[in-house]
């Protein structure tokens, strides 16, 4: 085979690693891929009704601190100035997340400063001793924004979401949002946010874009009956695999478990159907955990102002044949995840990468930069002969 590099998978992960493989070490990387398109659950396609571009697999919202990670993809797009805000919809009121002074003030009417609405939640956060908070989801929660805001916010919306027991998730999935003292409503944190101006799909087919990297789409690792499926190819030449982890040792050590999600889109005859890209839903008896509008995500597109595409997202458990999208990281799917990894210490010549591949939660820039000092330290060196 005239490949030095087989990666399974196109998504961030994937296609990051690809490009420096093909850049630096002039490798030629053969990239293949289950769906009928690259770059997994960060690809966008253009509704035919609207011309909007719809995130074929949710919102995804680029932001990132890290500088090495921001100057990569700016090779390839370049972001608009969108900063995403969330608002949720509890009890009949819309509040603004995640929890600022705002919802604070809103929710208990109220016109605290930031040093009384401080000392009402710490009061409110009692019932957990410190030394508790990092126990799992339920202890962390209330520990930072209090019983009733976590009741409020969090109790439904999780219990939708997640379909476990918030004590038996990790505290890690709540610590994503930040709690503000101030009425500082952005979604994320970070120095850079965006998203690219011509699109998910244009920008991942310029990472691709390269001489040195072929890409076989509609191509399944596990089938047997194509050439480039697993038997054929572990041990003969290097591979990165960013599929799902229990899936490559066919599930040898148990199933992991993976939140699924199904979107029912639709386009409806107004030129604005929410006001804004994402409202969640905090009510249990609500079924959806938020609604996508995705004409909000490019308010500087020239989109028809008589339609809009809105998506219901639900989510549930995944089965095998499910698009696994969410690790849920139960104490019982931790012990799972390490009989894997010892598993995937003896496979030969195969890194395992990405969410599905490491069963992580990465957000899109995460992928990237893991994807990029994962080359530095074990690709990079393998492919130019310096290690063995
Ligand atoms: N969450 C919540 N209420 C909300 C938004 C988030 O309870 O209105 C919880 C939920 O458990 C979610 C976690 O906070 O999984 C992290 O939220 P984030 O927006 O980061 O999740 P994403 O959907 O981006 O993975």
């Amino acid at each position: 085979m005239d490949t030095d590099l087989v990666i399974v998978g196109s998504g961030l992960f994937g296609l990051t690693m690809a490009r420096r493989a093909a850049e630096d070490a002039g490798a030629r990387v053969l990239i293949i891929e289950k769906r009928s398109h690259i770059g997994g659950n960060a690809y966008s396609h253009t509704d035919p009704e609207t011309g909007i571009e719809v995130h074929t697999y949710g919102a995804h919202l680029f932001h990132t601190s890290n500088e090495r990670v921001w100057e990569f993809v700016n090779r390839f797009t370049s972001f608009t100035n969108y900063v995403h805000r969330v608002y949720t919809t509890v009890d009949g009121v819309v509040y603004p997340m995640p929890v600022n002074l705002g919802t604070i003030n809103q929710f208990f009417s109220a016109a605290y400063s930031p040093d009384e609405a401080r000392a009402l939640i710490a009061s409110q956060a009692a019932e957990i001793d410190e030394g508790r908070a990092d126990e799992n989801f339920r202890t962390k929660g209330i520990s930072l924004v209090g019983e009733p805001l976590f009741r409020a916010f969090f109790e439904g919306y999780t219990a939708k979401q997640w379909q476990t027991d918030p004590e038996d998730l990790p505290a890690s999935i709540v610590s994503r949002l930040p709690v503000r003292y101030t009425y500082d409503n952005r979604y994320f944190s970070d120095t850079w946010e965006g998203l690219p101006t011509d699109g998910y799909a244009a920008w991942l087919e310029r990472m691709a874009d390269h001489p040195n990297i072929t890409i076989m789409c509609d191509t399944d690792f596990f089938d047997e009956s194509q050439p480039y499926h697993r038997d054929a190819l572990v041990g003969k030449v290097p591979l990165v695999y960013t599929g799902p982890l229990d899936r490559y040792f066919d599930y040898s050590r148990g199933e992991l478990g993976w939140r699924t999600i199904d979107f029912e889109t639709e386009v409806k005859p107004v030129g604005d159907f929410q006001g804004t890209s994402v409202m969640n839903y905090g009510d249990r008896d609500v079924a959806y955990t938020r609604i996508h509008e995705f004409r909000h995500f490019h308010p500087e597109r020239d989109y028809p102002r008589d339609k809009t595409v809105i998506a219901r997202e639900y989510s549930r458990f995944a089965g095998r044949d499910d698009e696994p999208y969410y690790p849920v990281n139960t104490d019982a799917d931790r012990e799972k995840l390490l009989a894997y990894r010892e598993l995937a210490k003896d496979e030969p010549k195969v890194l395992f990468g990405g969410r599905l591949g490491t069963y992580k939660y990465l957000d899109m820039h995460m992928a990237i930069a893991s994807a990029l000092s994962r080359y530095d330290a074990i690709v990079g060196p393998y492919l130019r002969g310096e290690d063995g």
